[in-house]
């Protein structure tokens, strides 16, 4: 039974979490298009926008629309610490029986939440929302996203689906064991994903942002898939010792060989450039796998350091906190 039948005391309906990094044109225009979709839904529902570090006013925007309406709460970072940090202080505030992360331009449209709480009172603990195409992508970027979800479901034990983003409806109790996964390095679409339960799926075409720009350049794009990986699979590491033996044992024939070159044919100078090359080729091989061990390494020590996840400044609007204090181990209100 999910929570949608069993509702607990004083509990918000449905709580959205939406990360916002610089939006201040963006989220008066989400707050115009949502507030009338969760009414017509119910009236007991919340928002909780997570300020990541913004540089412009967003923060006074969220401000005034905390003061206009009780229902929209803030959680203010000390700085920027990326969209998945923002999404766990968010889940880690909300007190909804359902909780719902989502896109700030309106990307994920709100259209979408009736006909996902629709599923979750059939009795589902998540309810998917799959773009059924990606039109609105970037050429590039269509092309970077397909490959990396074939590398990723090709190395990890979690299926992937690669046509769902963070937008997703989940019930409190998957919410619940979400909060208690302590990882500090966080590919939340993989946790997620991790977490089972019984899933239905709604289809949506992505439409394109309602105000301002992507905030992701092909950088930070590329350091998130290199977490998906290096987060859900060891399969990086392990493979060094497959290389490592495939070269050892050419190495011993190649050694075999010029034993037996030496003893029947004498000892010949020349070979510099063959030694050349084997020299450099190895030593590429050995920092190639030095650096992937490298990208676990700096990963366990970011876990053992066990510096709090995400460090918040002030929060506006009323939280619960004996619902919603930060269960994360390395969450920290100051
Ligand atoms: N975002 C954030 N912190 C960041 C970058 C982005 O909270 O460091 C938020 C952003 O405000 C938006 C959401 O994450 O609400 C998705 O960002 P965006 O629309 O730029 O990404 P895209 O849709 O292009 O993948
Ligand atoms: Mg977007």
């Amino acid at each position: 039974m999910n929570a949608y039948a069993k509702p607990e005391g004083a509990r918000p309906l449905i709580s959205l979490v939406v990360p916002v990094y610089n939006e201040e044109e963006a989220i008066p225009i989400f707050i115009g298009a949502m507030r009338p979709v969760l009414d017509s839904v119910d009236e007991n529902w919340e928002i909780i926008f997570v300020n990541d570090g913004s540089r412009d006013t967003t923060i006074d925007v969220l401000r005034a629309a905390s003061v206009a309406d009780g229902r929209i709460k803030v959680v203010d970072f000390s700085r920027n610490f990326g969209k998945e940090v923002a999404l766990t202080a968010g889940i880690d505030h909300a007190s909804g029986a359902a909780v719902v992360p989502i896109d700030v331009d309106l990307q994920d449209p709100p259209e979408l939440i009736p006909q996902m709480v629709e599923k979750w009172r059939e009795g589902y603990e998540v309810v998917l929302a799959a773009r059924s195409d990606r039109s609105s992508d970037s050429w590039a970027k269509r092309v970077s996203a397909g490959m990396f979800y074939k590398v990723m479901n090709r190395m990890s034990s979690v299926p992937l689906p690669s046509n769902v983003g963070d937008f997703r409806l989940m019930d409190r109790c998957v919410v619940d064991i979400l909060r208690q996964y302590p990882e500090r390095q966080r590919f939340m679409k993989g946790l997620f994903a991790s977490l089972g339960f019984r899933q239905a799926t709604v289809e949506y075409v992505r439409p394109t942002r309602s105000a301002g720009e992507t905030k992701f350049r092909p950088v930070r794009l590329w350091t998130l898939a290199l977490e998906g990986i290096v987060s859900f699979s060891t399969a990086p590491l392990k493979i060094w010792t497959y290389i490592g033996i495939v070269c050892a044992s050419f190495a011993v024939f190649y050694m075999a060989w010029i034993i037996m070159k030496t003893l029947f044919m004498g000892v010949d100078m020349p070979g510099y450039a063959s030694l050349m090359s084997v020299i450099l080729f190895m030593n590429g091989l050995i920092l190639t796998g030095m650096g992937v061990i490298a990208e676990y390494i700096a990963r366990i020590f970011n876990e053992v350091k066990g510096r709090p996840l995400y460090i918040v400044r002030e929060r506006i609007g009323s939280f619960d906190d004996d619902m919603t204090a930060p269960g994360h181990t390395a969450g920290r209100v100051l």
